[in-house]
């Protein structure tokens, strides 16, 4: 069963990276930035990426994902570990010319972030296979490296971050967190080929149409 039957939500992180912070000349944030997608901005498997008409520049963000795997609530950093099994890595879909006009007026992102589509959730895998305080990831344009992240980066580890959103909102088995974007974020235009991968391991690979 994939992930677009049930009930989810996936938590989104921005601004976790500084590179990306200064490349879209955003202050440096106190706390995590949070935001959500619903389950139904998941772009179903195999299906290719259409820009929305409503934008005319829509950015990839590479991102770790994690997959939660029980409930929980007012999770601790130190027991965080426990409600995870699996990695992988996504794409979080940003219409960069409305969330622009969003911020501008202190307006919420959703109709910029959490768009039909929006949410590119690939493969995952065993996160005994990582170091996850030092994992390296990148996303491929056309088969040109356009972001080369590692979680060395982050300004809140993986941990921390479930923490943190477990304050908020319940967490839930099968919901997923985006763990934020690192430098390197650009347009894409149609016809791109996104591949995303994880160490060595391609986790995905989309059209964009
Ligand atoms: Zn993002």
């Amino acid at each position: 069963m994939t992930s677009c039957f049930y009930r989810m939500k996936i938590i989104c992180i921005g601004r976790n990276y500084a590179k990306h912070i200064e490349e879209l000349a955003n202050e440096k944030p106190e706390n995590p930035v949070v935001f959500l997608k619903p389950d139904s901005a998941i772009l179903p498997k195999k299906m290719p990426f259409f820009i929305p008409p409503f934008s005319n520049d829509v950015h990839y963000e590479v991102e770790v994902l994690v997959k939660i795997n029980k409930v929980g609530k007012h999770i601790s950093p130190k027991f965080a570990h426990k409600y995870y099994d699996t990695i992988g890595l996504g794409i979080d879909f940003t219409a960069r010319d409305v969330q622009a006009k969003c911020k501008e007026k202190g307006l919420p992102w959703e109709k910029a972030k959490a768009f039909d589509g929006s949410a590119i959730v690939g493969e995952f895998f065993p996160k005994e296979e990582f170091d996850l305080e030092n994992l390296s990831f990148q996303l491929q344009k056309n088969e040109e490296v356009v972001q080369d992240g590692n979680t060395s980066n982050m300004l809140w580890k993986i941990d921390e971050l479930i923490s943190y959103v477990s304050q908020y909102f319940t967490l839930k088995k099968g919901d997923l967190i985006f763990t934020g974007t690192p430098a390197g974020v650009g347009k894409v235009e149609e016809n791109d080929i996104l591949t995303g991968v994880i160490e060595s391991k391609q986790a995905f690979q989309i059209k964009v149409k």
